[in-house]
């Protein structure tokens, strides 16, 4: 989830960068150059993002393994990258993003959306909005029922716990913000922390209280399996400091000493390269430094690919793996015809209500921005006592809704989804292979509407004077593919396409009277709530045709900062790019390890399941047997 453009002038932290955090949270690191590098390790990591470094940090657990991390951006050294209330701003900040912009979508007007995708050691982990919420079991189960072995809740499960680390907010949090939690369901060793900070504004109370009269009911642990519900969602946040725990805090800086493990930084990686003679097999990688220097690099047992959902795939084509069609119109020589790779790209549209909040509690967001006394103490609270505002993130609850409290005719959508073609929304570029995963994808999505078994909607409650909504099963689905004209200089096409399918139209509507339904409760009227520009002053008023109006000029966002799907773990007859075994179809040596695998995106913010993908992906690659292993 990110905030919207509009509503950053509202985020008071960035008053706070510049200032330095009291805390020596930076370990030294040596910088090493291309001329440092061998030729040739065991195990060559395509991005030091959030799987990339999972999957290190375990592969070098074995001293006899040379593990290698090239990673596209830099290392971090700002404490806008640790401190919670900076993560807002972290989205916009082009030094630590890959700065893509999607294609102009047409069914919003043309409008464009980012492509959020970081550029930085920690990739995407280093700059997301911290939250920490986990798919529901059915979701989980739906990729095992897609053809995909063992990756279902109780095989992914073991995961997200290996990976989490979480500690139980304090008796005084607790009683203050109601928070609820079962730690049962997290892990208590692993790198990445889990935790509730210890402060939260009065009015959140207020907001939380106000789902009473909402006919959802609230639950205890959104962990646990079943998270249909308003609930609590710690952060991935240390509790000793109150600073940002991600990838490369909890999986590289602990053991960056180990001699078996060398990050490269600054350097991208241009292209793969193959095997000249026998099966087509991935042998090593051509980098590129900052001064342009390049050097190939070989891999003697496997190259892991994790450049997340637009690089991973972006990086393929430009090897010469990817559709056919489009390569032709390069100058890359085709290596694999493959025409599944950058396709059943997956995010989830959403949309904002915009609003002020005229009778809050003080103390508030808006009170905090223009209180320089306030604020100012706030900074000693956090740098000293590591308490107040500053350790507050995007958001600690969230609404998930089952669709049957959201849209009035639920048989009726279902019924409407069962009679498409399927064929007719989905890109021209797909195939019979693609169209039948996408069949079976659309199966199980329906499936989970008619028995409600996981949420098709989520609201996560920001502490700004706005709201979200989300669809998380959206019908459509996207591409992302390179620029013909540059392959290389230019960033890919990034094309969402979303409100593709008519459908989710229906779905957003359906949200947008509920979200309004919930904003007028009177828990949230009693906080003198005044809808802002460009939502009208009674939107309950607004006929669909004008809510989709409003949407298709302004509310709309394709991204929900979750792009997933790209190179999706599939049977390769259902339009797989990988296996089960994580390794792409078709040439040896070469995995894929990140966002970009998954199948189906789950109801859920996606770092968690990208750290549970990546632990669970080193386990399968320490296991491979055969030559070269
Ligand atoms: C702004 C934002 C907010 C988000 N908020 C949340 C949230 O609150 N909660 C949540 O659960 N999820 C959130 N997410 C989603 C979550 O962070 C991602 O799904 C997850 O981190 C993706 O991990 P990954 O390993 O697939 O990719 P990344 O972590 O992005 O790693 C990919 C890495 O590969 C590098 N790379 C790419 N191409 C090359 C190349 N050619 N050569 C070398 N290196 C390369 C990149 O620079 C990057 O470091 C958010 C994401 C963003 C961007």
């Amino acid at each position: 989830m990110v905030f919207p453009l509009v509503a950053l002038s509202a985020i008071v932290g960035l008053a706070a960068v510049g200032h330095s955090l009291p805390h020596n949270a930076r370990p030294a690191q040596v910088k090493r150059a291309l001329a440092d590098v061998s030729d040739t390790y065991d195990y060559i990591v395509i991005g030091g993002g959030t799987a990339g470094l999972t999957v290190a940090n375990r592969l070098t657990e074995d001293p006899k393994k040379k593990v290698l991390v090239i990673e596209h951006g830099e290392l971090g050294d700002t404490i806008d990258l640790l401190l919670p209330n900076a993560t807002a701003t972290l989205s916009q900040n082009a030094r630590y993003m890959w700065n893509f912009t999607s294609v102009p979508q047409t069914n919003i007007n043309g409008r464009t959306d980012k492509g959020y995708a970081a550029a930085v050691v920690g990739g995407s982990s280093s700059v997301n909005g911290m939250f920490m919420d986990r798919p529901s079991k059915a979701d989980l189960d739906a990729w095992a029922t897609l053809g995909n072995k063992g990756w279902d809740w109780n095989g992914l499960i073991p995961y997200f716990k290996k990976a989490t680390k979480f500690t139980a907010p304090s008796v005084q949090s607790i009683s203050s913000y109601g928070y609820t939690f079962d730690a049962s369901f997290y892990g208590n060793g692993g790198p990445v922390q889990a935790s509730f900070p210890p402060f939260q504004w009065p009015f959140q109370k207020t907001c939380l209280e106000a789902w009473n009269g909402m006919d959802i009911p609230f639950i205890k642990e959104g962990a646990s399996g079943s998270k249909s519900g308003v609930i609590w969602v710690p952060n991935t946040l240390d509790p000793v400091n109150e600073t940002r725990s991600y990838a490369r805090t909890a999986y590289y800086d602990p053991i960056r000493t180990r001699p078996n493990y060398v990050l490269l930084y600054n350097t991208n990686v241009q292209k793969l390269v193959f095997s000249t003679s026998g099966p087509l097999a991935a042998k090593g990688v051509l980098v590129k430094g900052k001064d342009g220097t390049t050097k190939t690099i070989f891999a003697a047992k496997e190259i892991i690919l994790s450049a997340g959902t637009f690089g991973s795939p972006w990086l393929l084509q430009r090897s010469g793996v990817g559709p056919k069609a489009i390569l032709a119109r390069t100058n890359i020589p085709l290596v694999l015809d493959f025409p599944e790779v950058g396709q059943n790209f997956q995010d989830q549209p959403n949309f904002f209500a915009y609003f002020s909040l005229t009778k809050q509690p003080i103390p508030n967001p808006d009170y905090w921005r223009a209180n320089a006394t306030y604020n100012a103490e706030t900074w000693v609270n956090y740098t000293q006592h590591h308490g107040g505002p500053y350790t507050l993130a995007l958001g600690n609850n969230a609404a998930f809704m089952p669709i049957s409290a959201v849209v009035d005719d639920v048989a009726e959508l279902i019924g409407a989804a069962k009679a498409q073609n399927p064929a007719t929304y989905l890109p021209s570029t797909y195939t019979p292979a693609l169209l039948k995963g996408y069949k079976a994808q659309l199966a199980i999505m329906l499936n989970h509407f008619q028995h409600d078994s996981s949420p098709a909607f989520e609201t996560p409650f920001a502490s700004g004077p706005f709201q979200a909504m989300s669809v998380q099963k959206p019908l459509s689905r996207g591409t992302v593919f390179l620029n013909t004209t540059d392959p290389f200089n230019s960033q890919p096409l990034i094309d969402y396409r979303v409100m593709s399918n008519p459908l989710d139209w229906d779905m957003a509507v359906a949200a947008f009277r509920y979200l309004i339904k919930y904003l007028s409760t009177p828990g949230m009227q009693s906080l003198g709530l005044v809808y802002q520009s460009p939502i009208p002053a009674n939107p309950g008023n607004l006929t669909d045709a004008q809510i989709i109006d409003l949407m298709k000029a302004s509310l709309m966002a394709a991204s929900f900062a979750h792009p997933s799907g790209t190179c999706a773990m599939l049977p390769k007859d259902m339009g797989g790019v990988v296996g089960s075994d994580l390794l792409v179809y078709g040439i040896k040596g070469l995995s894929i390890v990140d966002a970009s695998v998954i199948p189906l995106l789950p109801s859920c913010h996606t770092t968690q399941l990208t750290y549970a993908i990546a632990e669970k992906a080193a386990d399968l690659i320490k296991g491979r047997s055969g030559p070269g292993h």
